[in-house]
This record gives C-alpha cells, structure tokens and sequence, in this order.
C-alpha cells in the first residue's frame, strides 16, 4: 500500500458525496496504490450509513471505523492511522474546506526528500476574530516555542512518512503538534500553501476556546520534546537556580551581620532564603522521581530512547 488517506467524520452527512467525488478524482488519477480510512467520531446524522454505502461499493479502497461516541478529532485521527497501512499517510478534513486536489502536489513536494509536507491555508475561509486572529497568534506562539516556523498548525491537510511518526501516541488536540514531534526525531519538514475553501455544509465544531487549549497543549508538547526523556534537567535546574538563589541570600544576611550588626531572625530575606531553598529542594526531588517515571515509561513498552532513519546490513528485529 503507497497512500493511506486519514479523514475524521463528525456529522458531515452533506459534505460526504462531495468529498468522495474529491477524493476518487485526485486518486484515480495517481499511478499508486491507495485507500481512506474513514473514522466516524459517533455522528448523530447520517454520516455513518453513507460511509457504509461507499465501504461497500468499494471495498478495495474505502475502509470504515466508526467510534461508540464522539471522541474528538484527534481520536479520530489516531484512530484512522492506527489502522492505516500505507507507507504514506494523508490527513484531511471531511468537510471538503481542504481540497484533496492539493495532495499529488504535496505529494510531489515530499518526494524531493521531505518526510513531512503541512499545509498552509494562505487564504483561510473562516470566522476572522474567533479563529483566523487567535490561530495567528497561536501559530507564532508555538513556532516560537518549539523552533518549528510554520504559518498554520492548525490546517489538518498535512502528508507525511509513516516512520516519523512510529512510537507517537496523540492526546488532547495534539494532531497539530506531529510536525513539532516529527522534527524532534529529525523529520525534515516543509510547509506548502494550500487551497481553503468556506465550509458549504454543516458547521464548524470549534470556536475561540480552541486556542486556549492548543496553548496548554503547548506546554506538554514542549516539555515532552525538549525535556521528555530527561527531566532532571527541568527540574533539577530549576531546583538548583533556587537554592542559589537562597545561599546567595543567606551569605548576604550574613555579611551584614557581621559589618553593620543588623540581626538575621527580623529580616523577611531569612523567609525568602528558606522558602526557596524548600521549594528547590523539592523541585530537585521530583525531577528524580520524574526520571523513575521516564525509566518506567521506556522500559515497560521498550520504547527506544533513539530514532532510526537507515540500518545498512542490519535487519530489523536486531534493535527490538
Ligand atoms: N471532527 C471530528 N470530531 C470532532 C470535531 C470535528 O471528527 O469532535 C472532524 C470534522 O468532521 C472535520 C474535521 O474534524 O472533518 C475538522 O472539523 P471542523 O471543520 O469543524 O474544524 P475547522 O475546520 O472549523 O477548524
Ligand atoms: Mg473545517
């Protein structure tokens, strides 16, 4: 199998038909291999029979999973890639606002050696003060933060090598973080515009309070990627700047003790001084229980601490 199309499903029953003319225009027109994944995220419309009719008509290439009730579209996606097989996968909305017209030349783009291609809606088609402002903002916060420049996280249109994302499991809303993951086992990655279109049929499921979640979900992305595998270094280093800070303090109330006789027990920087040698302490403590729980996590599913691009005379079973 060469492509694995991803498309998570929440009550779109009007937009189906017209995606999956999309969808078989752009891949009958490919020399590969292909299926869709389709996972509905428990619609309360017709979704589901519609999925049903195609699957049936086309067994070869539609496959269908559908969730007991709605888990959210990162449920949906990790769904549809845990039960993709192509060496290439596809994540695409359902409600036809990317167009699936845009893939072959993505898929052009990732042949130039590129193992992450993400879209970019360059001309975004949605509410301007809920979600194209916001997402602005959002987009220069994360690139920031992680050091992977992008304009759009938040555009689902995004192709990729199957192995860079071996061993990711997503959270939260945490689809929009695979390129800022796949950079961190050293994935090269390119953005491309892309078409958006207006949502013609059924509405958005997400307004402002989307960001506010993608921000805290940046805190994680962060920690786990920079510190994920080593978190005494978070820890311990905050641990240690603290109780610096308090021994500086300490030497300080000393000092003037003894040359202008001004007692230690009545200065407020004594309180100071204890509290954050405390509260270092305790930080430094938990970054060695932290690094149990990072033991426990590798071990217990064997993950590798690496990531591999090529084996040369190795086979695989040698490294699991
Ligand atoms: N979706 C889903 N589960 C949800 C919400 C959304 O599977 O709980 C799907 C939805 O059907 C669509 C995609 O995720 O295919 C993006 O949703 P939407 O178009 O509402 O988001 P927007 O484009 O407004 O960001
Ligand atoms: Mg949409």
């Amino acid at each position: 199998m060469n492509l694995s199309l991803v498309i998570p499903v929440y009550n779109e029953q009007d937009n189906l038909p017209m995606l999956f003319d999309a969808v078989y225009n752009t891949m009958n027109a490919m020399q590969k291999t292909w299926e869709v994944i389709l996972v509905d995220d428990g619609s309360h419309d017709n979704s589901l029979s519609i999925l049903k009719e195609y699957a049936e008509k086309d067994p070869a290439h539609i496959r269908v999973v559908s969730f007991r009730r709605n888990f959210g579209q990162t449920a949906a996606i990790a769904a549809g890639l845990d039960y993709s097989q192509g060496e290439i996968i596809i994540l695409l909305d359902a409600d036809l606002q990317n167009d699936p017209a845009d893939i072959p030349m993505m898929l052009a783009k990732l042949d130039e050696g590129y193992d992450l291609v993400s879209g970019w809606r360059k001309h975004r088609q949605d509410n301007a003060v809920t979600r194209n402002f916001p997402s602005m903002l959002a987009n220069g916060l994360i690139s920031r933060v992680t050091g992977v420049y992008l304009h759009d996280y938040g555009c689902t249109l995004k192709v990729y090598r199957r192995d860079v994302l071996e061993g990711f499991r997503l959270y939260g809303e945490m689809h929009r973080f695979i390129p800022v993951y796949a950079n961190s086992v050293g994935a090269k990655i390119t953005e491309v515009a892309v078409r958006h279109h207006p949502r013609k049929f059924g509405k958005t499921k997400y307004g402002l309070e989307r960001t506010m979640k993608v921000v805290l979900d940046l805190f994680t992305v962060k920690f786990l990627v920079s510190y994920g595998s080593k978190p005494i270094y978070l820890f311990g280093g905050t641990g240690s700047l603290l109780m610096v800070v308090s021994a500086f303090i300490m030497f300080y109330l000393f000092v003037r003790r003894i040359f202008s006789q001004i007692p230690i027990a009545t200065s407020p920087l004594l309180q100071m001084s204890a509290m954050f040698f405390i509260l270092g302490f305790q930080s430094i403590l938990m970054g060695l229980i932290a690094e149990q729980l990072v033991r426990t996590y590798h071990e217990s599913q064997r993950k590798p601490t690496y990531t591999v691009r090529t084996r040369i005379n190795l086979n695989r079973d040698t490294d699991d």
